[in-house]
């Protein structure tokens, strides 16, 4: 009952040396564990970006008023 289970897809892994891609199943789970782990690191410093989003208003003269001609 103490079988390994991979870290991505969470199935029954064998174990090396076998699998070669342990504790994965298979080499794309380790890909997509170590790809989820750059992602969140990525992830922080965006939060400026998405804040610089925010700063859109309407262009400058867009609702120009006619003035005494
Ligand atoms: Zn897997």
């Amino acid at each position: 009952m103490s079988s390994p289970r991979c870290p991505s897809c969470e199935r029954p892994v064998k174990l090396p040396p076998e699998n070669k891609t342990f504790p994965f199943c298979s080499e794309r789970c380790r890909t997509i564990d170590l790809g989820r782990w750059l992602g969140e690191e990525f992830r922080v410093p965006t939060r400026q970006v998405e804040e610089d989003e925010d700063g859109q208003g309407l262009p400058p003269g867009a609702g120009s008023t006619p003035q005494d001609a």
